[in-house]
């Protein structure tokens, strides 16, 4: 069965000014959109059309079939990014996900700098991700599609620092988008909904 692009989350303008309806209408539009139609163009009449998208990521990656694993992964890993950010976002976590910070972390700052650091230095196109990885906190980052999935961690929330991202809105400032992702944008009950899966 083909899948369809999800929806946004939010209204495309929601997440002005920090994020433009002219990015959304871009990224979500025509970049995502794009993964999505090339995902089912390669699964359709193959063993994977009725596999989960989770299970086609993990079937590609361990084929080695780039092109399926790149469409999968970015149809998986912009869902993800949407709901990773929300209207009014930013402040502090609370509860066991804000605990879990101070420990890995030392402080909500702390975790900031390491989010910021890994998304300023991921050469060229990827994603910077907080994971749950054999029950602690990490903050990672990945080249182009690849995801914590392949690698046996959770992600709880991730930002998208490939060009598409922040270009229209920030140009070259890739530390200023991820400074606002961080302070305006980041969905914490989002994160702590991952952590309270991944542990229940
Ligand atoms: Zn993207």
């Amino acid at each position: 069965m083909a899948f369809e692009l999800p929806a946004l989350p939010y209204a495309k303008d929601a997440l002005a000014p920090h994020i433009s309806a002219n990015t959304f209408d871009f990224h979500h539009g025509k970049h995502h959109k794009a993964y999505v139609d090339n995902m089912n163009k390669m699964i359709d009449g193959t063993p994977h059309a009725d596999k989960s998208l989770d299970e086609i990521i993990v079937a590609a990656w361990t084929d080695k079939n780039a092109g399926l694993f790149n469409n999968s992964a970015q149809v998986w890993n912009h869902t993800f990014f949407w709901n990773s950010m929300t209207p009014g976002g930013g402040g502090a976590p609370t509860g066991d996900l804000a605990d879990r910070i101070n420990s890995a972390f030392g402080s909500l700052d702390g975790f900031k700098d390491a989010f910021k650091q890994a998304g300023i230095t991921q050469f060229g196109s990827g994603w910077a991700w907080l994971v749950l990885d054999n029950g602690d906190l990490k903050v990672t980052k990945t080249p182009n599609a690849e995801l914590p999935l392949t690698g046996g961690q959770i992600a709880l929330l991730t930002c998208d620092v490939w060009e598409h991202a922040y270009y229209l809105d920030y140009q070259n400032r890739r530390p200023d988008f991820l400074q606002t992702y961080l302070d305006h944008l980041v969905n914490w009950e989002f994160a702590a909904a991952n952590l309270a899966k991944a542990l229940a």
